[in-house]
């Protein structure tokens, strides 16, 4: 059933260079770096805070800022991504990087409400204008392969924000399908990543929990699963302290549909139903948490994550696709704007898979071309973080925070280029982005960082 809205003149809230939409990790780095080449800037967020799935769904770990690099682990993903960490490093809200997936690569543990402050400085020092609390809801175009505004709503009704060049870091690629670029979505059942609901736990016995006590909880979960006695919605949970022991993380939950697919982060229904479910799943599983892991007997859930963690959505066909291969074999690509160190990590039904870079002690990092920030058919967009153009298997990997970062980076000065020398997205000089990116101290890997 349809009804017919009546047409309506809507009023132009701002015009500016570059128009970034989202404000997670792709997006708080595109727009600090057009803001830091000077550029007129605004940044669209739905919420009152950046941070995207770092905030918003509860992470609180960055991972893909490190590789594992002949055997040696190193922190691969700089340029902007240093200045935020020393941000978060005054603000004292990032953990040592420690070892995760059986050892095999760091990631960093970081506050929260640190990184929502962090975020706020970066990106205003840089001159941008943030906007939050407005949903972007459609896209008007200026013929048929370019974007003249972004439709949004917000508390103050219905407005347009014209540009000049838009970045999608949606993490849905929301605004790329409003302006009809290809895209693709796994399917649910055997595709789709499966989304989680994040947790932390609080007023942990640091000292009665022992030395590595995740390996308690996890070996725990597992025997009484296996004995019959519970049942958790996921093999492989991930239960460990935050900067201070007291404060855990907790990442155990899987959301799906009565017909066992994941929940489908661009459909409200099945969102509503993995907010209920991710809450049952987690009070069901922290009951256990409390009455069997030693430490863990005074502690209580501090904090659910303000919605659930959406892993993949819509990814667009771009100019050229990250796939597994890529990742595995640790490829190069001529337009390198940066690199991903992280393994394939697949969330499939029930259970996490980890596939790692081939090889005796591989390189342990794929460069990222620029050609999977362009989408096909829209000149003066460019599209970063989850939703660029991978594969489902390459975004199995490169849709964790550094890369994303790492993408973000290269659409914001990539957006300042193409305004300085004219012409789409795919006319840019990659040779001059890629020494605007070296300049601000990013690896582009081409040599050990
Ligand atoms: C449960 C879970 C656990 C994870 N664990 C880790 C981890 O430990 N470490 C790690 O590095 N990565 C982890 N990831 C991966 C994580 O998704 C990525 O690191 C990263 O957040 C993706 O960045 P992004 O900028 O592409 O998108 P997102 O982080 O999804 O950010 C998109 C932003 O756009 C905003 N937005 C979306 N649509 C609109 C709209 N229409 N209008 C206005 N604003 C909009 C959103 O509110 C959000 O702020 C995890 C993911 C999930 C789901």
């Amino acid at each position: 059933m349809t009804i017919v809205e009546p047409s309506r003149t809507t009023s132009v809230l701002g015009e500016y260079d570059v128009v970034v939409v989202g404000g997670g990790p792709a997006g708080i780095m595109a727009a600090s770096a057009a803001g830091r080449a000077g550029r007129s800037v605004i940044l669209l967020e739905r919420y009152g805070f950046l941070g995207g799935a770092g905030t918003a769904g509860g992470l609180s770990t960055f991972c893909g800022l490190h590789a594992r690099v002949h055997g040696e682990d190193r922190r691969v993903v700089h340029g902007l991504a240093d200045d935020l960490y020393e941000r978060l490093e005054r603000l004292d809200g990032l953990a040592p990087a420690h070892l995760t997936i059986n050892d095999g690569i760091l990631a960093q543990a970081f506050d929260i409400s640190a990184y929502k402050y962090a975020a706020d400085q970066l990106v205003t020092d840089f001159g941008v204008q943030v906007l939050f609390h407005c949903v972007a809801v459609g896209a008007v175009m200026a013929g048929d392969s370019s974007i003249d505004a972004v439709l949004i709503e917000s508390k103050s009704g219905r407005h347009a924000v014209r540009g000049q060049v838009f970045v999608d870091a949606s993490g849905d690629a929301d605004l790329a399908a409003w302006a009809g670029a290809p895209y693709e979505k796994s399917p649910g059942l055997g595709g789709m990543l499966y989304p989680s609901m994040m947790f932390r736990i609080n007023g942990v016995d640091a000292a009665a929990a022992g030395e590595k006590p995740w390996r308690t909880a996890e070996r725990l979960m597992d025997e009484a699963e296996a004995a019959g006695t519970h049942h958790f919605p996921r093999k492989r949970p991930i239960v460990r302290p935050q900067r201070n022991p007291l404060e855990w993380r907790a990442n155990l939950t899987q959301l799906r549909n009565p017909d066992g697919s994941a929940i489908d982060g661009t459909d409200v229904v099945q969102l509503t139903r993995g907010e209920l479910q991710g809450r049952a799943q987690i009070f069901d599983a922290f009951s256990f948490i409390k009455d069997h892991v030693p430490g863990f007997e005074g502690s209580y859930v501090v904090d659910i994550a303000p919605q659930i963690g959406i892993r993949e959505t819509r990814r667009i066909v771009g100019a050229y696709q990250l796939s597994e291969d890529d990742v595995l074999d640790c490829v190069d690509f001529d337009d390198t704007i940066g690199v991903n160190g992280w393994p394939v990590e697949a969330h499939v039904a029930g259970s996490v898979e980890f596939r790692w870079q081939r090889g005796e002690q591989p390189r342990g990092f794929n460069q990222m071309p620029y050609r999977m920030l362009l989408p096909q058919g829209v000149d003066n967009l460019f599209v970063a973080g989850r939703c660029a153009s991978m594969t489902h298997e390459g975004q199995s990997s490169a849709r964790v925070t550094g890369p994303c970062f790492v993408m973000g980076e290269a659409a914001g000065a990539a957006a300042d280029l193409m305004l300085s020398r004219g012409g789409a997205t795919a006319d840019v000089d990659v040779a001059t982005l890629q020494a605007v990116l070296e300049k601000h101290g990013v690896f582009l890997g081409r040599e050990p960082s």
